[in-house]
């Protein structure tokens, strides 16, 4: 059975058509996760509608007010990379936009779409884990707000209910924040993450603030807040010694699998490798 193809006009028309379609209509914005789905034949069944959301301005924006920033779920991630409010107030987010994909998919391919396709891959995952982001969803019934970290539920399975559309991520800003963002794949153009990392922290006295934040990618079912390892960093000096400790701790805490990209030990040995690359590129664990 042939799709039929709905172009939203407006949100609401948007959450209106989902519940006119149910578990078969399914939206679209940049088509990038979707369409290869399709072209794969890996979706459970063809979708009755595809409801196109990708020209919806309601939803496409990046605004900061006071020091909270919100950003709509179909903005791309070039935008997002271009983004001054970005650079400046969530630098963590917009390194992993340089590492995302190539212009082309970036072009296209929309911060929602990179969430709700909940890859453990995702590079969007571990930068908005680490900066407590919430996610905001609606349907024809109202709105629900959730921590990201409650949002991924398993490989590519998310929290939201059939009828919600992902339409914001809104989080504090963190400017000043020492942050990297790494990613190790098979190449380093356009490739999937083997093992990606996002690390967030602040400095009081010498020491590692509380709020340090540690997130990876590809290395357990969803996209992983580590806060074993988390908390093994607060209140410590970033020496060698600590990162390395941390970074036992971390291999523990990881969980992947083994697939084509590598198997999973090699992820484990990665994921405190890492660790220790992303402190010694911000000047520290280097003695
Ligand atoms: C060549 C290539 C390279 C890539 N490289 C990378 C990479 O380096 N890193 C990376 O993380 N990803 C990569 N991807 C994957 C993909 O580009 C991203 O995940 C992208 O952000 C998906 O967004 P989209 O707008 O294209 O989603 P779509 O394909 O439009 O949608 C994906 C899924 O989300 C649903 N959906 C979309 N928007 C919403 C919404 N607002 N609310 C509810 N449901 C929604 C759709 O129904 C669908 O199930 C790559 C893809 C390709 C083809």
């Amino acid at each position: 059975m042939a799709s039929i193809y709905k172009k939203a006009g407006s949100l609401d028309e948007a959450l209106e058509l989902k519940v006119r379609y149910g578990a078969s209509g399914v939206f679209i914005s940049g088509g990038t996760d979707l369409l290869v789905d399709i072209r794969n034949d890996s979706l459970k069944s063809e979708p009755g509608a595809i409801i196109d959301i990708s020209d919806l301005d309601e939803i496409n924006y990046i605004r900061q007010e006071d020091s909270q920033i919100s950003i709509g779920a179909v903005t791309t991630i070039s935008d997002i990379q271009k983004s001054s409010i970005v650079r400046n107030g969530a630098l963590i987010l917009f390194k992993a936009c340089q590492k995302c994909a190539n212009p082309l998919i970036k072009n296209i391919a929309t911060l929602g779409g990179n969430l709700i396709n909940a890859s453990p891959a995702a590079d969007m995952a571990t930068p908005l884990l680490a900066l407590g982001a919430l996610v905001v969803l609606k349907s024809v019934s109202g709105e629900r707000v959730m921590p990201l970290e409650e949002f991924f539920s398993g490989v590519k399975r998310t929290n939201h209910g059939n009828n919600e559309l992902l339409t914001e991520l809104r989080f504090n800003e963190t400017q000043g924040k020492r942050c990297e963002f790494l990613k190790m794949g098979q190449r380093d153009g356009t490739s999937i993450a083997i093992v990606s990392l996002s690390l967030l922290f602040d400095m009081v006295e010498g020491v590692l603030k509380d709020d340090l934040k540690l997130a990876l990618g590809s290395v357990a079912p969803i996209p992983l807040r580590a806060y074993r390892t988390e908390d093994a960093l607060r209140g410590v000096e970033p020496s060698l010694g600590n990162i390395k400790q941390a970074g036992n701790i971390l291999e523990d805490e990881v969980n992947p699998i083994s697939d084509v990209r590598g198997s999973a030990e090699y992820r484990r040995e990665m994921s405190a490798v890492l660790l220790q690359m992303a402190f010694q590129n911000l000047g520290y664990g280097l003695s």
